[in-house]
């Protein structure tokens, strides 16, 4: 159980491996557990945003002619220090985003996945040659683009920003982090154990701040790429501003995941599985399934994720919810499905967390039945540990509902039949598929990402996908006697 610290940290920008109080509006951190504060941050200005590129500018020169092997040497020892380190990167990120610290570890864990894959690129052909004609070769050199930005959410402190970080350190660029302004002491751990790892000054930069230090960030000259992640408004203006410039942007947005659950699935399974995915993280996480269809009535099912719902003990399996608005917004949310008529199997309204954290923002797993298909409840990413259930007649049905989502990121099908597992692999939207999976992840060298409005751009933000994003493909064509035999392209 976390005790609220005595002390209220403050938090400044790392920028040269040193800690740099920005100039900006200050504001509280506060901890999801305790509605208390933690820390205190100020927001970076244009001028702490030039003062970041600009080390990351300089730090580029040397660090893209490093050899890519040397770049993951340093990363490995990062990677040794957060896995020496992972009770108080964990224990922080909890603290600050509101996650049981199981949860916080295990999205340490995925990102330190990440820097595993970024790590194994030194041991992979990532360009290519081939003798074209006679006499002519091409290559293919991957170069970095130079200085990029990664703008991050609340949910995952550690996980989002090491899914961007390590892939584009890794292939060269220079990295400058703007972590959420609810979440900023897990990157600045990050910060600090990437400077303690051995990272040059200027290779890893962390810039607090708020929208206005996002623009400056995209808007600078010198920024090359932008990766985000976070709600879909603010992912698809993010891409539009940084597209408007001819800048590189892949910017991953919110989702409305569906679990469509066939007659023939296994119970105990999919019970679980559903359970897992709408409360793990207490429902804040993009992957998370918030609308479960039954092909027919499925009571058995219903009553197993009731009964897992029971014991739930908020502050132990289950955490908070990331801000009073947040609570606020979901409390409306179960309301209007009421009044639309809609019934509140499980009501996690009137779960209470232990005595130490009752400042803090809580909602138990809530399960709504007959709910309309087209409510904000089955449409609209929620973002909270609220299952809306959806009954349909047929797999088509189920299929034509998951494809009228305007999200698109994570669809799971439960079933014990390869047809129907494969027809939904083929014609369900999303860009994440599972088959009994309920957060189907897919893990590295696999590429994660959506599709449809969860995702602004192309590609994906981890595996091979991500070295596409963080590096330019220069083709050289070479020649190095004249040919007697030339043909027209010699
Ligand atoms: P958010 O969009 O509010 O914030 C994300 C980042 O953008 C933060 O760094 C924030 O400071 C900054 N920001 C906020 N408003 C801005 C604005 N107007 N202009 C520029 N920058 C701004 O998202 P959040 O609430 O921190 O995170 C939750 C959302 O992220 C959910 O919608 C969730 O689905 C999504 N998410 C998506 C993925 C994915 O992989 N698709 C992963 C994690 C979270």
């Amino acid at each position: 159980m976390f005790s609220p610290p005595d002390t209220v940290a403050e938090c400044h920008n790392l920028i040269d491996n040193l800690s740099r109080p920005a100039n900006g509006a200050r504001k509280s951190v506060v901890s999801p557990y305790f509605g208390r504060p933690i820390a205190t941050l100020a927001a970076s200005t244009p001028e702490d945003v030039e003062a970041a590129v600009h080390a990351a500018a300089k730090a580029g020169a040397a660090w893209r002619t490093r050899p890519l092997r040397e770049r993951a040497q340093l990363l490995g020892r990062l990677r040794s220090l957060l896995a020496e380190r992972s009770d108080e990167v964990a224990r922080c990120a909890a603290l600050e985003s509101g996650k049981t610290e199981a949860e916080a570890r295990a999205g340490l864990e995925r990102g330190l996945e990440v820097v595993d894959f970024a790590m194994s690129l030194q041991a992979m052909e990532l360009g290519g040659a081939l003798d074209v004609s006679r006499g002519v070769r091409c290559e293919t050199r991957r170069e970095p683009l130079g200085v990029v930005v990664g703008i991050t959410p609340f949910n995952f402190p550690a996980m989002v920003p090491l899914w961007m970080m390590p892939i584009a350190v890794c292939m060269g660029n220079t990295f400058i982090l703007k972590p959420s302004d609810k979440v900023p002491m897990t990157a600045n751990l990050l910060g600090h154990f990437a400077a303690q790892a051995g990272f040059p000054p200027g290779v890893f930069s962390v810039v607090h701040g708020d929208q206005h230090t996002v623009e400056a960030l995209v808007d600078h000259a010198a920024v090359q790429a932008v990766a985000f992640v976070g709600s879909t408004p603010v992912a698809q203006s993010v891409y539009a501003r940084a597209a408007l410039q001819g800048k590189r942007a892949l910017c991953l947005g919110g989702a409305k995941n569906h679990l469509i659950v066939a007659p023939d699935a296994d119970l105990q399974l999919t019970v679980r599985a559903a359970y897992d995915s709408f409360t793990g993280c207490a429902g804040q996480r993009c992957m998370a399934g918030s609308v479960l269809v039954t092909i027919g009535e499925a009571p058995e099912l219903v009553q197993g994720i009731i009964d897992l719902a029971s014991r739930c003990r908020l502050g132990e399996s289950m955490g908070a919810l990331i801000d009073a608005a947040a609570r606020e917004r979901l409390l409306g949310a179960i309301d209007r499905a009421q009044a639309e008529g809609a019934r509140v199997l499980y009501d996690g309204r009137r779960m209470a967390p232990p005595e130490p954290y009752k400042g803090g923002y809580w909602l138990g797993p809530t399960i709504i039945d007959g709910v309309s298909p087209h409510s904000e409840c089955a449409t609209r990413e929620l973002f909270g540990p609220i299952l809306s259930i959806v009954r349909v007649g047929t797999l088509e049905e189920a299929l034509a509902l998951e494809q009228q989502s305007p999200y698109g990121n994570a669809t799971s099908v439960f079933t014990q039949s390869g047809a129907v597992a494969r027809r939904v692999a083929e014609q369900a939207t999303s860009g994440m598929i599972g088959v009994n999976v309920g957060v189907p992840v897919p893990r590295d060298p696999f590429s994660f990402g959506g599709s449809k409005r969860s995702k602004f751009g192309h590609g994906d933000i981890t595996g091979t996908s991500a070295v596409e994003f963080w590096t330019e493909r220069k083709k050289v064509t070479s020649k190095w006697a004249l040919q007697s035999d030339q043909s027209w392209i010699s």
